[in-house]
């Protein structure tokens, strides 16, 4: 009886996230089978989650009443609270600037630190909410390498199959690799910069180096193997293979298989790393940040920009548009271009079992980490619209269901859940970033980087910088691949 009524309970918390997340589920499982086939597995497993999983680990998984949905990382003081309006009455909104950054995320931070060090003339942030207050604040707290080179020269083979059925085999498959090489070069490089930025300035955002654990399942179990051969067939070495008893002692993982394993991977408190990045940036008569400053449009007016917002309007000569998923939001041409992918997370006191602290923590469909006296547990990747972007709107019955593989998976004996949030991430038809000129005169974009906001930001915000200051620099984004106009009308590269 007990177990009806669990079930009932969890049938009635369903929304439409639930169904949209279900949507993804059958898109995404076990890609190669039959639609048929993959709706009689979706089946198969909603019943076992819905009957088993989830009722099983009921006793295991408490909620605090009521769950809070503040990140487990904003919880902590933000020093740039209502910057700079909370200081003093007497600020007034700037009428021009020479770059303005439309957002205070891990780009516009990145942008306006790279500007504090290169940049001359003004440089204005806007930011609707606070800093950090986008899925920069929301997010898991790891430190990506960007991608590894087996899964970007894979899903670029995948998409080239699609787009590009005019070239041969071996045309693509060497067009994969052109664009796997600066994708992780990249990735490293940005990686790198983190480390020593954090080191140098001594930013303190509880930054530790111990690599990322990424279990498979059954029909990936050669993966890892896989990727670390390609890997070093082309000179990258971070990303290898490990065993299921290195997994277990370096994460605490308990798995059937062999797993993914990148060395460079590192964890922080990435609100801490956004609101550092600006402390530097603001120190610079340079740099200023306006938050709760939403901007409502941007028009070109032949030699500048015009910026409306709910402060007044301010004009510039360039424009960084850091917004990621809420691109759409302001420039309707994204629509089909920059989709809003909702990813959400959990945080709860517990002893944590077998799980170890510092290290990322992935399966095939969920990430973990142990981290602030507790653990942080997440998943799901679903396209909500436009409008959606940047909602906080977490689904109960997926933290239900992440949660209850924390003993399976971590000998976790109980979890109390206190926050439980959500944010969107900007995905692209190709699934890699949009950096360079957005509109083919001054106004760029660093955006649809997905789950590796981390590992392109840094060094992409940099290298806008650079194009703006016509400061000469490595290629590290060739326009060929990363520019937006890969997507419109004419262009076709990959
Ligand atoms: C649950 C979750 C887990 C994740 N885990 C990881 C992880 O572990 N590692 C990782 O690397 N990435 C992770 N990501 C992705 C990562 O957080 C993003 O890639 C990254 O935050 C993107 O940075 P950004 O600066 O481009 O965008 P955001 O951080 O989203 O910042 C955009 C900012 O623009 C502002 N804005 C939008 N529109 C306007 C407007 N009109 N006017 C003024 N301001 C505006 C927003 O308020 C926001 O502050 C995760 C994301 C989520 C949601």
């Amino acid at each position: 009886m007990k177990r009806f009524l669990l079930v009932f309970e969890l049938l009635l918390s369903m929304r439409q996230h639930e169904i949209r997340a279900a949507r993804t589920w059958i898109n995404t499982m076990y890609p190669e089978k039959t639609l048929v086939h993959r709706l009689r597995l979706f089946f198969t497993w909603s019943f076992k989650t819905i009957w088993e999983t989830i009722p099983n680990s009921n006793n295991r998984v408490q909620f605090k009443d009521p769950v809070s949905k503040t990140p487990v990382w904003l919880k902590d003081k933000n020093p740039l609270e209502n910057h700079p309006w909370g200081n003093s009455s007497n600020f007034k909104f700037p009428e021009r600037a020479d770059v303005v950054v439309i957002g205070a995320g891990f780009s516009g931070a990145g942008a306006a630190y790279h500007w504090s060090k290169y940049g001359k003339k003004k440089m204005v942030v806007l930011e609707m909410n606070e800093a950090a207050s986008g899925s920069g604040g929301r997010n898991a707290g790891v430190v990506t390498m960007g991608r590894y080179y087996y899964y970007v020269y894979n899903t670029v083979l995948k998409n080239l199959k699609k787009s590009r059925p005019d070239l041969s085999k071996k045309e693509k498959i060497t067009t994969a690799h052109a664009f796997a090489r600066p994708y992780v070069i990249a990735g490293i490089k940005s990686n790198k910069m983190i480390e020593q930025t954090i080191r140098n300035e001594g930013i303190e955002c509880d930054y530790v180096k111990k690599g990322w654990v990424w279990t498979t399942s059954e029909e990936d179990k050669n993966k890892p193997f896989k990727a670390q051969q390609m890997g070093e067939e082309m000179g990258f070495t971070d990303w290898i293979s490990i065993s299921k008893e290195e997994a277990m002692e370096k994460a605490g993982i308990i798995t059937s298989n062999n797993a993914g394993y990148s060395r460079g991977t590192a964890n922080w408190h990435p609100a801490k790393w956004i609101w550092g990045l600006f402390q530097v940036a603001l120190k610079s008569p340079d740099v200023a940040l306006y938050t709760r400053t939403k901007v409502n449009s941007v028009k070109d007016i032949g030699n500048h920009y015009e910026i409306h917002t709910n402060r007044g309007l301010i004009t510039a000569r360039y424009v960084i548009n850091a917004t990621e998923s809420h691109t759409p939001s302001l420039f309707k041409e994204f629509h089909d271009i920059l989709k809003a992918g909702q990813t959400q997370a959990a945080f709860g006191n517990s002893h944590g079992g077998k799980m170890q602290q510092g290290i990322a923590i992935s399966t095939p469909r969920m990430f973990f980490n142990r981290t602030k006296n507790g653990i942080l547990l997440g998943s799901d990747m679903s396209v909500v619209p436009d409008k959606e972007a940047g909602k906080n709107q977490p689904s109960r019955f997926i933290t239900k269901y992440v949660a209850a593989f924390l003993k399976p998976y971590f000998s976790i004996k109980g979890i109390n859940i206190t926050n439980e949030w959500s944010g969107t991430v900007g995905m692209t038809p190709d699934e890699f970033p949009l950096i360079g000129l957005q509109d083919n005169k001054r106004l760029y974009i660093v955006g649809g980087m997905a789950g590796s906001g981390s590992g392109v930001s840094f060094l992409a915000s940099q290298f806008i910088v650079f194009k703006i200051l016509n400061i000469d620099g490595p290629d590290y984004y060739p326009e060929k691949y990363f520019s937006p106009q890969r997507f419109f009308k004419g262009s076709r590269n990959c």
